[in-house]
């Protein structure tokens, strides 16, 4: 066992397997691999999280090329097991029951989950939907997980060191753990300032906007507050109340999820005062989750080819493709793989911005594009970018593929069998990336903007390709001008010649990206820097 203190894990998401829709994107499969790495390095740690009845919409194609969100109960008890506890938390006025499920069947550390969906319940609903419903419905959600958390460490004997808060949605467990001290005779500022000692912090979006806020009203209207007066939560998270800020000023440390992501953190929360420090502390995959060990294997022995088990991931790809849309693509042209968070600033539509440059490659297929991604069910403009990639799939009917419904199953097949992973975001928006790696250490080479994780990895021409040269503008015209050509001379001038023309060059690459990223960017190596620069107190190290 990995000698650290005891942790409790908050996240409103967990991404362990593609049976168990708990997760979104990104945020939850981070927190799904650091609770597998957990289980498989002995870390003493738990996680807490929310019984998503209907997890987070499935997207549909409809026939005119529109995306629509797909709802329906799922059932997990094949998964899980009942505690036979429950806690209560204040919704509203009413005492809403929460069910404690727990589930340790991913080989992950042991997860806790808040159910409120029993009969008779108020606010039932709570757990219905992740990240599903209205301001007032986040904050009823928010208490389930906050102080509904701290109330089942409580309630089912758990003693915990520290409360890593994976986000600011799991704020109003440090409310909770500020009522705990006050009750038992602390004054604010001695409860604030030990709840501060037990809390570290993990930010994610480097999008202002991404970053949750409430009116105060609303705290008070569905007591979220906790006996805290007005005055004070302005103090915590300002007015509107900013999560982040208020999880940056009562955590004792926080962290970006890349030293990128660090600095543009500590750039854009530069002007809270009294707040933790932002370290910087880059994500990690679970290996066994996520990578094809005939690669890995193959990569560790230099006489081994490793062009015949590529080719068979491309396969298991190309036949999924097939069956899910009809579209056979060609396993002996290069595929590139593209698949994110369908939102403006990763511009998947990038590579189709010059349609004299890159029509032929599509007419001819010697190109192939894959893309998958769903917007946030309610984000029009993000639907309308997915409808714009079903438009081009329909234009290039052999060479252009999307595929609905990007979950795990998905992720792990693109990041498998495609040649190339492209990622082209408005730089420095993207936190970390995780998908870059998985696709890295399966010897797919990434060709991406030295954004999130990638400007710690990338050797140019080496182990992927580096899209631009870290130009970054306010002016998105002069942004996306000036990223279009880099992409157009990194893939028709590099790309694609090196992969018809040089496949030994290819495959050399494909060994470096897999020996260069293999630990580098592996949970063990995240998870141990969490255990030292977070978990782990001052004085303790
Ligand atoms: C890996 C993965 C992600 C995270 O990918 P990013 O690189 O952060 O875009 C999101 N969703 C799924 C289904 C994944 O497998």
């Amino acid at each position: 066992m990995m000698d650290s203190p005891r942790v409790a894990y908050f996240c409103m998401e967990y991404g362990l397997d593609p049976r168990f829709h708990l997760y979104a994107g990104g945020l939850g499969i981070l927190a799904g691999d650091h609770l597998k790495g957990a289980h498989d390095l002995g870390l003493p740690l738990v996680g807490i999280g929310i019984k998503w009845k209907q997890g987070y919409g499935r997207q549909l194609i409809a026939p005119d090329g529109q995306p629509m969100d797909g709802f329906r109960n799922y059932d997990y008890d094949a998964f899980l097991d009942d505690t036979g506890v429950e806690v209560t938390v204040q919704i509203k006025g009413a005492d809403v029951r929460c069910k404690l499920w727990k589930t340790e069947a991913f080989r992950n550390a042991p997860l806790y989950l808040l159910d409120t969906d029993l009969p008779g319940n108020p606010e039932a609903w709570t757990t219905g939907r992740l990240y599903g419903g209205t301001g007032e419905d986040r904050v009823a959600q928010e208490i389930v997980l906050g102080v509904g958390g701290v109330r089942a460490l409580r309630a089912l004997g758990i003693e915990v060191d520290v409360y890593h808060f994976n986000e600011g949605h799991a704020l109003l467990a440090a409310f909770e753990l500020i009522r705990e001290k006050r009750e038992a005779g602390m004054s604010l500022y001695e409860a604030a300032q030990g709840t501060r000692q037990e809390v570290v912090f993990t930010t994610h979006t480097p999008v202002p906007q991404g970053n949750e806020s409430h009116p105060i009203d609303r705290f008070f209207y569905l007591g979220a507050d906790m006996g805290l007066t007005r005055e004070q939560l302005e103090g915590i998270g300002g007015s509107p109340f900013n999560m982040t800020v208020g999880a940056l000023r009562l955590s004792r440390m926080a962290n970006g999820v890349a030293q990128l992501h660090g600095e543009t953190a500590n750039r854009m929360w530069a002007e809270v005062d009294d707040r933790a420090d932002i370290r910087a502390i880059t994500n990690g995959i679970h290996r066994p989750t996520w990578v094809d060990k005939a690669m890995l294997d193959a990569a560790a022995d230099e006489e081994a080819e490793l062009w015949a088990p590529h080719q068979a991931n491309k396969r298991r790809l190309i036949d999924f493709i097939a069956e899910r849309t009809g579209t056979r693509l060609d396993e002996g042209k290069l595929l590139i793989g593209f698949a994110r968070r369908a939102v403006a600033y990763k511009r998947a539509n990038l590579i189709f911005s010059d349609p004299e440059r890159i029509g032929p490659l599509l007419e001819s297929g010697r190109l192939q594009l894959v893309f998958s991604g769903k917007g946030h069910p309610l984000d029009d403009h993000g639907k309308e970018l997915v409808a714009e990639i079903v438009g081009k799939a329909r234009q290039y009917p052999n060479s252009v593929v999307f595929l609905p419904d990007y979950n795990m199953t998905i992720g792990a097949l693109l990041t498998r069998g495609s040649d190339v992973w492209l990622n082209n975001p408005r730089r420095p928006k993207e936190a970390s990336g995780t998908s870059g790696m998985k696709a890295a250490m399966n010897g797919v080479l990434n060709v991406s903007i030295l954004d999130g994780w990638w400007p710690e990895a990338c050797e140019d021409g080496v182990n992927g390709w580096q899209l631009g040269d870290a130009f970054t503008s306010d002016d998105v015209a002069e942004q996306d001008a000036h990223d279009r050509e880099a992409l157009y001379d990194v893939l028709l001038g590099k790309v694609v010649p090196t992969y018809y023309d040089a496949p030994e060059q290819w495959q050399a690459m494909m060994r470096a990206s897999i020996q260069s990223t293999r630990e580098a960017f592996s949970v063990e190596r995240m998870l141990r820097e969490y255990v030292e620069q977070l978990y782990r107190t001052p004085s303790a190290s």
